[in-house]
């Protein structure tokens, strides 16, 4: 009888950890990503993220990502960030001077991860709620010491594959001071141009430059809409077309303004609606299984700080410190493949090394 009862105890024990490797998963569990998502809130730091997550009243995409840790800012050449070095951190793994956009503290011109990406046959896109010539999204594609030659910058984006970007910067592109027409040129290398989502088809697009505002696109309390989270979502789907896999750098680029203008509810507003776009790049990571998504900002704006508020009510109270950025350290979430390597503080640019020894690349 003993046997038997140990015999049934060593079955009860064996049994679950031979079904263990969950058989209705049929995405093989590597820890490398197919594809990387990585969305930026332009000046996001933990007080943004949790004006934001106090509004939604406690159900946040954000807050909900499993892997969290701490990215520090400073700059080659100052405590304090501006958004060009920050981004040039997060796209080429070098701090540089404020100002500079991919390019190093000389001036050389860096490759960034998603020049990295075209080179090893991934698709790629950048999406921004500013001009996509603006900081931010433009120290992904182009190289210059002065982040304020858009027109300069509007020219790199025809340097590289890149096959799908979104955001407004339209007379970057349109109505030039040297009269190029990179409309037209753009559409001899295949991209439909699209001044509003609503007229692009998603099957027959595999290559979209849509500009849908000339300069910037508007405050989402002035007629923005669901911009971004539609964005976001369009731009996975085309990109998701490649089999190889795709990098895409996501932009919440007004949490920023609002902390420049000391304005909480602007941030509040604009930090909901970056929750939502990254909730559309969870939406798609969870289906897809071999995608990692990361969620981080540049540096901090406004020494923003939360003086009140209510779960309950979705209300927050704000102070600040200063109209400008701050030096403070800024939240890092992953989830996916390879997300447990974001834990901890790192650098900025330890950001960029990860992701490109997560794909693989050199
Ligand atoms: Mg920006
Ligand atoms: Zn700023």
């Amino acid at each position: 009888m003993r046997k038997y009862i140990l015999s049934f105890l060593l079955l009860t024990l064996i049994v679950p950890v031979l079904f263990a490797g969950n058989p209705g998963d049929k995405k093989k569990k590597s820890k490398h990503p197919k594809n990387i998502i990585l969305l930026i809130g332009d000046g996001m730091g933990t007080a943004q993220v949790y004006a934001g997550y106090t509004a939604k009243k406690g159900i946040m995409n954000i807050t909900g990502m499993p892997v969290t840790g701490f990215s520090v800012t400073y700059s080659a050449n100052d405590y304090i960030t501006d958004s060009g070095a920050g981004g040039t951190a997060l796209s080429t793994g070098v701090k540089t001077k404020n100002g500079s956009i991919g390019v190093d503290s000389s001036g050389k011109p860096l490759e960034t991860i998603l020049e990295k990406a075209e080179k090893s046959g991934l698709s790629t896109g950048l999406v921004s709620t500013s001009s996509i010539t603006h900081a931010t999204p433009a120290s992904f594609i182009a190289h210059t010491a002065n982040r304020s030659k858009y027109s300069d910058i509007a020219l790199d984006f025809l340097k590289t594959d890149i096959d799908v970007f979104i955001g407004g910067g339209y007379k970057d592109f349109a109505k030039r001071a040297d009269s190029l027409n990179l409309i037209d040129s753009l559409k001899a290398r295949g991209y439909f141009i699209a001044r509003d989502l609503k007229d692009v088809n998603l099957k027959s697009t595999d290559r979209l430059a849509a500009l849908l505002a000339d300069e910037h696109m508007p405050q989402i309390s002035k007629g923005r809409g669901n911009m971004l989270p539609d964005a976001t979502e369009m731009a996975i789907s085309i990109l998701d077309k490649n089999d190889k896999g795709f990098f895409i750098m996501i932009e919440g680029s007004q949490i920023d303004w609002g902390g420049h203008a000391n304005d909480a509810a602007y941030i509040v507003d604009e930090m909901v609606d970056f929750d939502n776009a990254v909730g559309k790049a969870l939406e798609f990571a969870k289906k897809d299984g071999e995608t990692l998504v990361i969620v981080t900002a540049d540096h901090e704006t406004g020494g923003f700080g939360l003086i009140g508020g209510s779960i309950a009510s979705g209300d927050i109270q704000g102070a600040f410190l200063i109209k400008d950025h701050t030096a403070t350290m800024v939240p890092v979430f992953a989830y996916g493949p390879g997300s447990k390597t974001f834990t901890g503080v790192q650098d900025n640019t330890d950001i960029f090394k990860k992701c490109v020894k997560l794909f693989g690349f050199k």
